[in-house]
């Protein structure tokens, strides 16, 4: 695991969105930002699920959230404006931002994927994080010291058989990532990098592994380390960098 120790209060003050936020390793990572001080703003496409986040949120006394349902396959570029609009209004800067929700599609040959899948992983994994970081990224710049972090995997690195769009995507991200990363390098303090989560117990997972006993893998809570540190001042100085988190 990423040998972390995070300070209690590592983020307190901090406005942080994350992606994906009402589920998995999303879900995970508003909760634990919430709880080192952030006020997290949760943005996902099923609306219940952001709900009980933030009633958890509240219940435990950390800073109180903000719920952006958005569905990322089908949201505009106006959609973007408008969140950026939104949250220019309400906290005036943004500190982070988790572009952490994506879309696994199908495990099949490069012969048989069907084209309309492609375009709906490629659109939630890569076009929605162009979107809606270049929406943010005047609101990131309002910040003395905002973090972006995308999420990569293991098929984003070394290409693999039959992961077909997603495998694509995530090599799409790291791209992106590094492209961004380098764009801010000498001109802003934001920083950009990505994390490969690894195999974690989450929906996605079993999806992708209908045969493996669950229990195999970390829990998203137990993969917080690296996110946090990415989160916080402690990773000033890290930039264009993938880390694994296990
Ligand atoms: P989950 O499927 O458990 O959770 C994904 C979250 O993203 C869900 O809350 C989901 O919403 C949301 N989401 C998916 N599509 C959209 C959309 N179109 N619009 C808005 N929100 C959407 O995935 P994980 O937590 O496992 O994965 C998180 C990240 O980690 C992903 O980027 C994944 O690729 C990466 N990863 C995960 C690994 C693992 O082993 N789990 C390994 C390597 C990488 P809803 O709740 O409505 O379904």
């Amino acid at each position: 695991m990423f040998d972390y120790q995070a300070p209690e209060q590592l983020l307190a003050g901090r406005i942080i969105l994350v992606t994906g936020a009402g589920d998995g390793i999303g879900r995970a990572a508003a909760k634990s930002y919430a709880a080192h001080g952030a006020t997290v703003v949760l943005l996902g496409r099923t609306l219940d699920k952001l709900e009980s986040l933030y009633d958890e949120i509240e219940a435990a006394g950390y800073p109180q959230p903000a719920i952006v349902p958005l569905n990322l396959e089908s949201a505009t570029e106006h959609e973007y404006m408008e969140l950026a609009n939104t949250l220019e209004q309400e906290f005036g800067r943004l500190d982070g931002l988790l572009n952490n929700a994506s879309s696994l599609g199908v495990r099949t040959a490069i012969e048989n994927y069907d084209p309309s899948i492609w375009n709906q992983v490629m659109q939630v994994n890569v076009n929605a994080s162009f979107m809606l970081t270049q929406a943010l990224l005047p609101l990131l710049h309002e910040s003395s010291d905002a973090s972006i972090v995308f999420t990569s995997s293991g098929v984003g690195r070394k290409g693999r058989a039959y992961w077909g769009a997603y495998a694509v995507s995530k090599f799409a991200t790291e791209g992106f990532m590094e492209v961004l990363a380098d764009e801010l390098e000498n001109t802003s303090p934001i920083r950009v990098n990505c994390i490969n989560p690894g195999a974690t117990r989450t929906q996605m997972r079993v999806t992708a592994y209908p045969g493996e006993p669950p229990q195999t893998n970390p829990a998203p809570a137990d993969i917080m380390p690296v996110y946090l540190y990415l989160m916080g001042a402690d990773s000033k100085e890290i930039n264009g960098q993938s880390l694994n988190a296990q």
